[in-house]
């Protein structure tokens, strides 16, 4: 038998003509698709929280950012300290540094330092790790596409 595309009204015809389901097709044909890549947006940057007492800034959610970033919390404190040029000290997951700032000058720190030390040069993704090489060299190692790039601290 040979059918013409004319003679039929609409395309689940055709399929009903030869005998084909054409909801399980398409589910079929949906699921034959390729998955999503789901890695590039896995990465969400972390966003400060922070709040003024008296003369100091508090960054509430500090240990949170710097596990999502996988940095020491040392290493970024020491990072906002020195951009600020303020003294900073760790104390229970939060990050206290001396003098007022606001939550937009913060964050605007946070995605430098993201930007700087943790998305990787090559390939954008977060997927690093930092290796000392002694003598305050610093590699960044790519874990998704094995980049090294030095920097110093
Ligand atoms: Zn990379």
């Amino acid at each position: 038998m040979f059918y013409f595309e004319n003679d039929f009204k609409n395309i689940g015809e055709i399929f009903s003509v030869m005998n084909v389901d054409y909801d399980d097709l398409l589910k079929r044909a949906l699921e034959l698709l390729p998955e999503k890549r789901t890695v590039k947006s896995r990465f969400k940057p972390p966003v400060v929280v922070s709040f003024c007492q008296g003369n100091r800034t508090v960054i509430k959610n500090f240990k949170e950012i710097c596990e999502t970033l996988r940095r020491d919390e040392n290493f970024v404190a020491k990072y906002f300290s020195k951009e600020l040029a303020v003294p900073v000290k760790t104390e229970g997951g939060i990050l206290i540094l001396q003098g007022k700032f606001d939550e937009k000058s913060l964050n605007e720190r946070l995605d430098y330092f993201i930007k700087k030390y943790v998305i990787c040069k090559e390939c954008k993704q977060p997927d690093t790790k930092l290796e000392s090489e002694g003598r305050g060299v610093v590699v960044m190692v790519c874990e998704a596409c094995g980049a090294r790039s030095t920097m110093g601290v």
